[in-house]
């Protein structure tokens, strides 16, 4: 066997939709700009996670992706750094609205995840904000007025702040859905759909998912396109 398929029985990683490509198997595999690799190799890490490895590649070519993996698996960055990417392409001017939506469950999973984003796309010059409910809307709208290229949100405050007709989606061109199981216990899927019948449909979609469920595999099935499914380990 080749070092590759040695590497995708040693992970449990499978993929299946298409033609797949090979996982980056080193961080130099993956081709990110310097800054990007700058700040990885700031952060002390060695290889990228198996979800990283496979999913890359396939983020990279502009392919829908729905991953199944268990938490602590790496896929906040397994989704920012092909955003950094996506963005580093388009070059749009981030007062329009953002190009990258993410939506996240819960106020403090959406902070975590724009943390990693200022963090990691610091050397990008990538801008974030984020959207909760729990507080006020104010300070959040002045946020979103100075633009960002990333906007984090829970579906909920999103939802909000879509009807009061102040943000624009006319730029998106990256959705992801992250925890996507999580949300729809949550009670979100009203808010989703709403959300994303607003988003150009010539979109990129990124699910992850730690379940695989009949709610989900539905959604996954009307929100992304041809998608490539990524299981990491043994998930049902
Ligand atoms: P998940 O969303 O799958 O639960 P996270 O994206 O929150 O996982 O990542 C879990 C932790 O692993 C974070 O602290 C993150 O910074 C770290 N991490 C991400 N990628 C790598 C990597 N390639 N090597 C080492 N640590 C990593
Ligand atoms: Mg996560």
């Amino acid at each position: 066997p080749s070092p590759v398929e040695v590497y995708l029985q040693k992970h449990e990683v499978t993929a299946t939709g298409g033609d797949v490509p090979a996982p980056f198997m080193t961080f130099e595999d993956t081709g990110f700009p310097p800054e990007i690799l700058r700040e990885i190799h700031v952060a002390g890490f060695t290889s990228p996670t198996p979800i990283q490895a496979q999913t890359w590649p396939i983020a990279l070519q502009n392919r829908d992706i729905v991953a199944i993996a268990k938490t602590g698996s790496g896929k906040t960055l397994g989704y920012l750094i092909p955003a950094f990417v996506h963005l580093k392409r388009r070059r749009n001017n981030p007062q329009n609205g953002p190009t990258v939506l993410v939506l996240a469950p819960t106020r403090e999973l959406a902070t975590q995840i724009q943390d990693e984003a200022l963090k990691f796309g610091r050397a990008s010059r990538v801008s974030c904000t984020c959207l909760y409910g729990g507080a006020p809307k104010v300070h959040q709208l002045k946020e979103l007025e100075r633009g960002a290229d990333i906007v984090v949100a829970t579906p909920g405050r999103l939802n909000d702040i879509l009807e009061m007709k102040r943000i624009d989606f006319r730029q998106v061109s990256l959705l992801v859905l992250d925890e996507a199981d999580r949300m729809l216990d949550m009670g979100f899927e009203p808010q989703i759909r709403k959300i994303v019948n607003e988003i150009p449909p010539q979109r990129q979609t990124l699910m992850y998912t730690a379940t695989w469920p009949k709610e989900v595999r539905k959604i996954a099935g009307d929100l992304l396109r041809n998608p490539v499914q990524v299981n990491i380990g043994n998930v049902d």
